[in-house]
């Protein structure tokens, strides 16, 4: 059970690129970053593509002003002249940027956390990974759902073997946001979402399913996709190329299938992602609506539900709690565990802890490299009229 106190020497000096005030994703980084006080400060950042605006915004968080910079290149060259000077960045910026924000940071010499979708094709993102590995440091990537615990219990619950095979998996990421076309007028945040200069190769495959598909591979990280098929459509037509709503297929290694749904145009839907594993003996479905509660069906017997924070759950799953049994917990908390994780991976990358490293489950430059491949994968099998293409 986590409780705030310091598993790193000290708090990481941390700077943001992007998340600026009217930023939808940069809160979460802070409330994960933050959250315990101990992990990441605030130092620094350049928090706007409009400077004042983000320099005014900065200062308000509690950096000080000299430290809010008109632009990344200028806060990674006036950072590293500081004795003080940031050890990590969060890029939280649009996602055509992802790609060279990172490679500068890391030139830089800084540990990066990105968002997702990680870069628009994997040819960068192994570029990346080698970097990385030059420079010795971490590349993290804000799958922002995985630091749910019940996850943890369902990837324990499969590898011993309490489903027996896995023989089906039923993935959606779906929400009714862009069920029409007012909000591609109104909101600057979904604008570049469909263009594809700046969304890259995909909308809601990257923008959605990346982080459902995630989901899976924490839970079942021994299953390998071979071949899939997908079909995506913008139902709203100036979306296009671009799909606002997409169907996969996938059939695994082990002789398993699968399918994900995401979608931005399931109207009126509130629920956004569900993971159904169906094995041999038993099922086991989640849902991030409510996130507490895991559902555990064995064929022939009444269905369980595991509620989080309880003795009975494996203790992979209990290391990541914080607030016990019955107290709420949620998105904030999900957000707190992968950045404590990015911390302690930073740590150990900074001690040379190779084995402390390598032991950590957390959304790192494969799992970033992964949702690019998965994106790629899907667009190349649409693109060709929705065939079933091998996995690459
Ligand atoms: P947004 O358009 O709402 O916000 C982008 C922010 O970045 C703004 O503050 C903008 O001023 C700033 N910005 C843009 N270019 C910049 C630059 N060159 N330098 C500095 N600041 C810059 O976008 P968003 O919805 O917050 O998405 C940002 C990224 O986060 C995207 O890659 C998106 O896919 C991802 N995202 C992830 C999650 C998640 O749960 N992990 C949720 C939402 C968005």
């Amino acid at each position: 059970m986590l409780n705030g106190e310091r598993k790193t020497p000290q708090p990481l000096r941390w700077a943001m690129v992007g998340g600026g005030r009217l930023g939808q994703v940069g809160y979460k980084h802070r409330c994960g970053a933050l959250r315990d006080n101990t992990a990441f400060a605030l130092v620094a950042g350049a928090f706007d593509i409009v400077p004042e605006r983000g320099r005014e915004f900065g200062v308000n968080l509690g950096v000080d002003a000299d430290r809010c910079y008109d632009d990344y290149r200028t806060l990674f060259a006036q950072e590293a002249r500081r004795e003080d000077g940031i050890e990590v960045v969060s890029v939280a910026t649009p996602n055509g940027t992802h790609y060279q924000i990172t490679r500068a940071a890391l030139l830089a010499g800084l540990h990066v956390i990105c968002e997702k979708p990680l870069f628009f094709t994997s040819r960068e993102a192994y570029e990346i990974k080698a970097l990385a590995a030059e420079k010795n440091r971490i590349v993290g990537v804000t799958y922002g759902f995985s630091g749910h615990p019940l996850l943890l219990q369902m990837r324990a619950m499969v590898a011993n073997g309490q489903i027996g095979e896995v023989r089906m998996v039923d993935l959606q990421y779906t929400h009714g946001f862009n069920a029409t076309d007012e909000v591609d007028r109104l909101s600057d945040a979904q604008k570049w979402r469909i263009d594809p200069q700046i969304s890259g190769p995909s909308f809601v495959l990257g923008d959605i399913s990346t982080h459902t598909y995630y989901l899976s591979q924490l839970v079942m990280p021994q299953m390998q996709i071979s071949e899939l098929l997908c079909d995506r459509q913008s139902f709203i037509p100036s979306r296009a190329p671009l799909e606002d709503n997409a169907l996969v297929m996938m059939r695994y290694a082990n002789g398993a299938v699968g399918r994900m749904w995401a979608s931005s145009v399931n109207a009126g839907a509130m629920s956004s992602q569900r993971i159904r594993i169906v094995g041999s003996k038993a099922s086991l479905e989640w849902t991030d609506i409510n996130p507490s509660e895991l559902s555990y069906q064995v064929q022939g017997q009444p269905n369980q539900t595991l509620y989080r924070g309880m003795p009975y759950l494996d203790e992979t799953c209990n290391a990541w709690e914080r607030l016990g049994a019955l107290h709420t917990e949620g998105l904030t908390e999900s957000w707190a565990n992968i950045y404590l994780k990015f911390a302690l991976a930073i740590d150990a990358c900074n001690r040379g802890d190779r084995q402390a490293l390598d032991q950590l489950v957390y959304p790192d430059i494969d799992a970033g490299i992964d949702g690019v491949r998965w994106i790629e994968n899907c667009v190349r099998s649409a693109d060709q009229g929705a065939r079933w293409v091998a996995f690459e």
